[in-house]
């Protein structure tokens, strides 16, 4: 009872940060993120009114229109706000109230500004990095049964064969990628690095090969490898203990 009542409330506060994500990917690409200006409606202008800001229930209320010119909300909004709601309690049930919960939530969160900048941009902006680098932190106080040496192996492991390939194919990764990798690598240490990297591999290569078949991409056109390296990343940070097991027990090891 107690856990319905806490995930209940932890579905809020995590939309709320959902909403507050929509406004970091929207603004922070603009470089107006430090303006003071209140969110207002692309389309005509208009500043949006507090009870038109509830996360997920004002876009269902106004049936994905604005108010005053109707013009369509993207679905991606509420949709965040949705994610971050879940992921809030996932966290919860997953850590409880530890630590371990402050980091997941916060490190998956600045992922998924990287992933949707990315997909916007083609650009993962240096200050999301950045922002991780706290996280990754305290990442090594938190999940002790991670040396510090596996950590800074991480660090290096997919960043630098990241980095050769780019200098030796043009547009292979960009610098926002191997930036990003490099601090998930010492967040992960190097074993959930290259998980996370084998993960996104798939991913990215899966969505390339549909892209190709159903011609909506070109060969040899650019595909953001942002996205793919955040989801792998997030997988191998929950489960990535577990997603090895499972992996080597295929092999019988
Ligand atoms: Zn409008």
């Amino acid at each position: 009872m107690l856990d319905i009542y806490i995930s209940a409330w932890l579905f809020v506060l995590g939309s709320i940060f959902g909403s507050f994500l929509n406004v970091v990917v929207f603004r922070l690409p603009k470089k107006a993120f430090l303006s003071k200006a209140r969110s207002y409606c692309p389309a005509c202008g208009e500043t949006i009114a507090w009870f038109d800001l509830i996360p997920v229930a004002s876009w269902i209320a106004l049936g994905g229109k604005c108010r005053r010119c109707k013009a369509r909300i993207s679905p991606r909004y509420p949709l965040v706000e949705l994610f971050c709601g879940v992921l809030a309690p996932l966290c919860y049930l997953r850590y409880g109230f530890d630590w371990r919960l402050l980091i997941a939530f916060g490190v998956t969160l600045i992922l998924l500004a990287v992933s949707l900048i990315d997909l916007d941009t083609m650009e993962i902006p240096d200050s999301l990095v950045i922002a991780l680098v706290p996280f990754a932190a305290g990442a090594v106080w938190v999940w002790r049964e991670v040396p510090l040496w596996e950590r800074a192996v991480g660090l290096a492991a997919v960043s630098v064969p990241m980095l050769l390939l780019a200098l030796l194919i043009e547009g292979a990764f960009g610098g926002g990628d191997i930036k990003l990798m490099a601090v998930c690598g010492f967040l992960l240490g190097f074993r959930n690095t290259l998980l996370a990297f084998m993960i996104a591999l798939l991913i990215g290569g899966g969505i390339a090969i549909v892209l190709i078949l159903t011609k909506r991409k070109k060969k040899g056109a650019h595909i953001p490898f942002g996205p793919p390296l955040c989801i792998g990343t997030a997988a191998a940070l929950f489960f990535g203990t577990e997603l090895i097991t499972l992996y080597l027990g295929l092999y019988g090891l």
